[in-house]
């Protein structure tokens, strides 16, 4: 029963990211610069991270841990990987914006609560139940070592490019400035570009299903988002980086 319903999560979830990814061209998610009256309660961005985030480290951790196939400790790394991404988000990033003023509404944090349960179900469950298949060998393929070492740059990008706009932040109270050095040589969102690559490293690395869905997802919240800070940046700003695209560099 248990994997039917999986299944049907993992189903369901997909077909829901694909129309979020059309919806988020037209209705922007008001949070950030993006963030508008008529969209009921607020709380303050630090807290609404914080209680978006802190679910899914916890959650992949029960799960995986709850899981029986395990006999491989290398598999491990899997927990390892996914922790040490939310531990940051969850309570490291909301502390580096500490300065943030800024509120979100309540709704945008349930909806993050609610996607954080289920992909960090879908992750943690596969990687809990299913981890006795992994042999040794695995970790030591192509697969897991190119997933690896992308899931690895990609955080490092993602976290560097926020560290230059907590920079410009710090300069310039509430306002936006136009970022510059690092990938913003190339894109407007290299934060979003980074968080991209690093789910794409964990699909590959984990080969598995609800890896690629996570990585999927990943894109259909981000690229829509990144294709609105470009138009945005573009309409602030009027010496704004002309040859600059907006989250792939080069392509879009
Ligand atoms: P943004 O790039 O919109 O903002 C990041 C922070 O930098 C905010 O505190 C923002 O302030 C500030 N900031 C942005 N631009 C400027 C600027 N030009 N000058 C000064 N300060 C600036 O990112 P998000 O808030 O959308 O996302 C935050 C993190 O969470 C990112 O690392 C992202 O990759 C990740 N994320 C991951 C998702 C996923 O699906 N895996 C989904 C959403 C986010 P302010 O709030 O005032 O705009």
């Amino acid at each position: 029963i248990e994997q039917q319903a999986f299944d049907y999560l993992l189903i369901g979830g997909l077909a829901i990211g694909a129309s979020v990814f059309v919806t988020l061209f037209f209705i922007v998610a008001p949070y950030g610069r993006h963030t508008r009256a008529g969209w009921g309660p607020t709380v303050s961005s630090v807290t609404g991270w914080l209680m978006m985030e802190i679910p899914a480290a916890a959650g992949f951790a029960v799960f995986f841990l709850i899981g029986t196939g395990f006999r491989v400790s290398t598999v491990w790394i899997f927990l390892l990987l996914w922790e040490a991404h939310y531990i940051h988000r969850s309570l490291v990033y909301p502390w580096r914006m500490r300065g943030s003023k800024k509120q979100m509404p309540l709704l945008i944090v349930g909806f993050g609560i609610t996607f954080n349960l289920w992909n960090t179900y879908l992750n943690g469950r596969y990687l809990g139940v299913s981890s006795g298949e992994f042999s040794a060998a695995w970790f030591y393929g192509p697969r897991f070592l190119v997933g690896l070492a992308l899931f690895v740059t990609g955080m490092a990008i993602n976290i560097h490019s926020d560290q230059i706009l907590f920079r410009l932040r710090a300069k310039s109270a509430a306002g936006y400035q136009i970022p510059r050095g690092g990938l913003y040589r190339l894109v407007s969102c290299p934060n979003y570009f980074g968080e991209i690559i690093e789910w794409c490293g964990w699909a590959l690395a984990t080969w598995s299903v609800p890896g690629l869905v996570f990585a999927l997802w990943t894109m259909a919240n981000l690229v829509p988002r990144a294709h609105s800070h470009h138009k945005w940046y573009k309409n602030q700003f009027e010496d704004y980086p002309e040859k600059r695209k907006a989250v792939f560099p080069f392509v879009f």
